[in-house]
């Protein structure tokens, strides 16, 4: 109960943000997500960035301090508790997180390198992102190769495109408005973040370098600002559970294991869980909800610390029996009363209703 009231359905008391990232191969999406978790010991960065299950966690501590180079006075308020980054950028993993057709990544990054404009898979992403009403930012990614590039570790983009000579600016202005086109003959109206006046209506550019780090603080500042300011709804925590398989994997010592996102709610060891299976629905008991364990200690001998309890955002690998058989991409159930047939029927019948498209979309790839 005392949970229950702690996590009510409130726009005071929001959940972190899930964010995905796409684009075409070699924009820069990997590269983009290991600089947003490089952290600077030396000035004490980290902030409590954690590494999950298939995804990265950003503390609003840390938050605060990578973006604190364009919000100097501090003025801007963070109202999310965090962010959590899925770590496979591509379709596989945004296509993966969905439930009944609506998609569990709140928000996406999508990639364009501005050397190249829009390519074939950033079409077929925007497609995604639109069919599933997926509201995401553009990071127009390398401005480090406009020629002529002066760079300044890390800087807010806007201050450091001043810096620049004519030269680079008439070129970064330039490209900026052929991206635009492109954009708009897709049928999307898009702005550069810092001339957008409405995120309703027109997708923001955020110019950002994967090498430098220029950028990277409006991005995150950007994500912060669109999740808090138009998806409050989505963000309030639900009694009920909405989980969902990333990955089916096997590790010695643990047997079959499921890697699942929780996107809201709380999960607790014990918890009956249903889920999509090749012959059938699942039912099966959480054995253990385990996290990667902190690296500090290297002689630690496991490389999981089990939980008690899991509340969303987060990224958790499930040891349970019976799980061999279990559906990447399958929503994960949780009966409440484990005793009662009937409801444990209704939620089998339930998830397995996905079926059909989970099969397709297997043999599709
Ligand atoms: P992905 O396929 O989208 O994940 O792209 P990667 O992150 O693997 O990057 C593809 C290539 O582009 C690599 O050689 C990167 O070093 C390079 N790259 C990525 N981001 C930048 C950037 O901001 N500037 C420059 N100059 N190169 C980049």
């Amino acid at each position: 109960e005392v949970e229950a009231a702690r996590n009510a359905a409130s726009t005071e008391n929001l959940r972190s943000p899930i964010c995905c990232i796409l684009g075409h191969v070699d924009t820069g999406k990997t590269k983009l997500l290991d600089k947003i978790r490089q952290t600077n010991v030396q000035e004490g960065e980290a902030g409590g960035i954690t590494q999950q299950i298939g995804a990265t966690y950003f503390p609003v501590e840390a938050l605060r301090k990578k973006t604190a180079v364009v919000n100097p006075d501090g003025a801007f308020e963070f109202k999310v508790p965090g962010l959590l980054v899925i770590d496979t950028p591509g379709h596989e993993s945004f296509t993966n997180l969905r439930s009944r057709g609506s998609s569990l990544c709140n928000i996406a990054i999508l990639v364009v390198d501005i050397m190249h404009g829009l390519e074939p898979q950033t079409l077929e992403s925007m497609r995604l992102l639109r069919d599933r009403k997926t509201p995401f930012i553009v990071a127009l990614n390398k401005i480090d190769r406009l020629y002529g590039w002066k760079p300044i570790a890390n800087n807010g983009f806007r201050e450091s495109l001043n810096l620049q000579n004519k030269g680079v600016q008439n070129e970064f202005r330039d490209r900026l408005e052929k991206t635009k086109l492109a954009f708009a003959e897709q049928g999307f109206n898009a702005e550069l973040f810092y001339e957008n006046k409405s995120m309703a209506k027109y997708v923001s550019l955020v110019p950002t370098s994967a090498h430098t780090g220029e950028g990277i603080p409006d991005m995150l500042k950007l994500l912060v600002t669109l999740t808090q300011e138009r998806m409050t709804r989505q963000l309030m925590y639900l009694s009920e559970v909405e989980c969902t398989v990333l990955e089916v994997k096997v590790i010695e010592g643990l047997g079959t294991t499921i890697d699942v996102v929780l996107s809201n709610g709380i999960l607790h060891e014990g918890d009956t869980i249903v889920l999509c299976g090749t012959d059938g629905a699942i039912t099966t008991q959480v054995r253990a909800l385990l996290t990667p364990a902190e690296m500090k200690e290297l002689r630690v001998k496991s490389v999981y610390v089990h939980n008690k309890t899991v509340k969303a955002a987060l990224g958790v690998k499930i040891t349970a029996n019976g799980l061999d058989s279990a559906i990447a991409g399958s929503r994960l159930l949780v009966a409440k009363n484990k005793d009662d047939e009937d409801e444990i029927e209704e939620l089998e019948e339930d998830v397995m209703g996905d079926l059909e498209n989970l099969m397709s979309r297997i043999s599709r790839t």
